[in-house]
């Protein structure tokens, strides 16, 4: 199996790419996954796309506060490990809201499809805390609905995060894919941008197939980021 921790000594700037399996050692549910957070829901792509929000915003609402925020998580230690090589010369791209990779302290982050605790009005652009939105999702100022800045489904990723993350992984000449299955795009794309010759390592406890050269190491990220 690659030695990952002789990888990352080896490398000049590592990118992560990172998705829901480096939180759910903090407590967050893997949704997609069969025990996930989607797992008893009809139909989660439609409760979390835009036309669910702007046709039943009660739903939405109803369905984002009791599903999605972990307020009480904490960064684990892959979030840690991470934090420090990347901040030391590398970035992580995040499928992830959940914010824990900054939380973990790390400062070249993309969140990808953007972050649950980042709350604004839809009518006044307003921003709001988390907190606040858990108690209610008007804007009484306005009538405005506020709503989670994160990419739903049926909406466009933001072009900033496409253009860093595309920066991130060019920059890379070892790329770290942890915690995702790699098969949603655009996310799995990102590596069509890897540098000629970038070594690619995947860190999963299932044995993933990509459609390009990768080396595996199969094992509990928690397990091979807590040995780094
Ligand atoms: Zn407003």
């Amino acid at each position: 199996m690659v030695d990952l921790k002789a990888a990352i000594k080896a490398a000049k700037f590592v990118t992560f790419l990172t998705g829901a399996g480096v939180s759910t050692a903090s407590g967050i549910p893997d949704y997609r996954s069969k025990n996930g957070l989607y797992a008893n829901q009809q139909d989660p792509e439609y409760l979390l796309s835009t036309e669910n929000l702007q046709r039943h915003p009660a739903d939405f609402y109803q369905f984002v506060k009791s599903s999605m925020y972990y307020p009480q998580a904490k960064p684990n230690a892959i979030h840690e490990k991470m934090a420090a090589i990347s901040n030391e010369k590398g970035a992580i791209v995040t499928q992830n809201v959940d914010g824990l990779h900054r939380a973990a302290g790390a400062k070249n982050v993309v969140e990808f499809h953007g972050n649950l605790y980042h709350i604004y009005c839809q009518k006044c652009h307003e921003t709001f805390t988390y907190q606040q939105y858990l108690k209610s999702d008007q804007h009484a100022a306005d009538g405005g609905i506020l709503r989670p800045d994160i990419v739903l489904y049926g909406e466009a990723l933001p072009e900033q995060a496409i253009s860093q993350a595309i920066t991130a992984v060019g920059q890379a000449d070892l790329i770290v894919i942890c915690g995702t299955s790699f098969r949603v795009a655009p996310f799995s794309l990102l590596v069509n941008y890897a540098q000629p010759g970038a070594q690619v390592i995947a860190v999963n406890e299932e044995k993933l197939d990509l459609p390009f050269a990768f080396e595996m190491v199969q094992a509990d990220a928690l397990d091979v980021f807590q040995q780094l």
